[in-house]
């Protein structure tokens, strides 16, 4: 496989991982992306990072661009509690003190999404090309050819589809593949961190990551608390990297089936930022004053809409030299926390199979796919079990919570 050139399309989490370990083993990669600047759409919120997410990025990125993710990470949390709507504590969990949470295998930390996409955009500048979106493609006894939606086409030995839910690669790659609407929908925010601010954070938020249960409605909030700020941490680390000032945050998610909120689902859809804020707010009216003044406090014009899509199982299928990671293939509910860190393990294992030093490309990605198909669709059905508890207790943050309690002597591995 020397000499073999990757195409991928898409540069979110588990294209651009993907790349980075490419890049370090020497092979020649292009990344095409649709949006035409890496600012263009919010990235704006927080992302749980575990273990798979640690293997995969101390893999594949150069060690200063890790350093820089841990530097750039936010302070780890130690605890999940479960408040009632007035912030009584309803539950807590403590992590394990021993377990050192900024190890690669048993990392547990968050981080801002925009961040992270920097640091693994950092030194591809020239092999990623904005504003190419992939529109299908056609593969021959020699390769295959890419084409985009302005007409231009581009070789490549191997395709990878990382173009997220509703692939085109996985169109044409995997026509009857389906992703079902769960019936969840979230309003996400982010509230910036001031002195007044923080004064109104119940301390089980300070501490970690916490889920708050209401009546009809459910939320989840989570401190980004950088542990030096971004550009600071590149200019001492990575001094070539060029990382955005963001300032420390809550974010938090108002979530409940659709039926729940007091707006229609189709109206939902439709709204700006500033009426899903005002959505949020009136679905929380009744709740503690320190909430709701978090709340009031927010960044409104970053409140977006999330509606919860988990894809279906996809038997397996003939290995050939195209191939799909991350959401491309096994979208699933953020309840667990699980899609990103899927979609970077899913990045080390493929960026491994194409570079163990093999002459069968075929072979390398059926060995690929074989295991992804497995964890991914687990990772999916673990997400959609769930998302099912959640309705069945009317309430989606129950789900949170059970996914959250550790196991009998489990390694309280699901704190965020
Ligand atoms: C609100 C929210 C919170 C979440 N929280 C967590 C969390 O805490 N932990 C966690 O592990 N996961 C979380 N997830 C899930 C996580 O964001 C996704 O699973 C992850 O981003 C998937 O990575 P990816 O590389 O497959 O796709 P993406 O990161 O979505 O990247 C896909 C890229 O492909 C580009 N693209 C799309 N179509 C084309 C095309 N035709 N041609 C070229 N480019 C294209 C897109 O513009 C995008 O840049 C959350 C998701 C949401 C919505």
């Amino acid at each position: 496989m020397s000499g073999l050139r990757v195409a991928v399309a898409g540069a979110g989490l588990g294209g651009l991982c993907l790349a980075q370990g490419l890049v370090r083993a020497g092979v020649d990669v292009q990344i095409y992306e649709r949006d035409a600047a890496p600012d263009i759409r919010s990235q704006g919120y927080r992302l749980h990072m575990d273990g798979r997410a640690g293997l995969a990025l101390h893999t594949c990125l150069p060690p200063e661009l890790f350093r820089l993710f841990l530097a750039t990470a936010s302070r780890p949390s130690r605890k999940f509690t479960v408040l009632s709507a007035q912030l009584r504590v309803m539950h807590e969990t403590l992590g394990d003190p021993n377990r050192d949470l900024d190890k690669p295998e048993t990392l547990s930390t968050s981080v801002n999404r925009g961040t992270l996409r920097e640091i693994l955009g950092a030194g591809l500048r020239d092999r990623i090309h904005q504003g190419r979106e992939l529109v299908g493609y056609e593969q021959d006894a020699h390769g295959v050819t890419l084409r985009f939606v302005d007409g231009l086409t581009e070789r490549a030995d191997v395709l990878v589809g990382a173009d997220g839910v509703n692939s085109a690669v996985s169109r044409t790659m995997l026509p009857a593949a389906t992703i079902v609407d769960t019936g969840s929908r979230i309003i996400y925010g982010k509230t910036p961190l001031d002195d007044e601010t923080r004064r109104l954070l119940p301390s089980a938020v300070r501490d970690g990551f916490t889920a708050i249960i209401g009546g009809r409605v459910g939320m989840a909030a989570g401190l980004v608390e950088f542990r030096q700020p971004p550009p600071d941490a590149a200019a001492a680390i990575a001094p070539g990297v060029r990382l955005s000032p963001v300032s420390d945050y809550l974010m938090w998610g108002v979530s409940a089936q659709h039926d729940r909120f007091p707006e229609p689902d189709a109206t939902m859809a439709q709204m700006g930022a500033a009426a899903l804020h005002a959505v949020a707010s009136t679905a929380i009216q009744s709740w503690h004053t320190n909430l709701r003044a978090l709340l009031a406090k927010a960044a409104v014009e970053e409140t977006f809409f999330v509606r919860v899509r988990s894809s279906e199982r996809v038997p397996a299928w003939t290995p050939s030299r195209v191939t799909l990671l991350g959401d491309a293939i096994h979208a699933m509910s953020p309840a667990r926390g699980s899609g990103a860190n899927t979609a970077l393990l899913d990045a080390v294992n493929l960026c491994a199979a194409l570079t163990a030093g093999g002459t069968d490309v075929f072979a390398a990605i059926g060995e690929y796919e074989a295991r992804m198909r497995d964890y991914g669709f687990a990772a999916v059905e673990a997400s959609r079990q769930a998302e099912t508890q959640t309705a069945r207790r009317g309430n989606p943050l129950w789900l949170w919570i059970f996914n959250h309690l550790p196991k009998p002597g489990g390694r309280g591995d699901r704190v965020h």
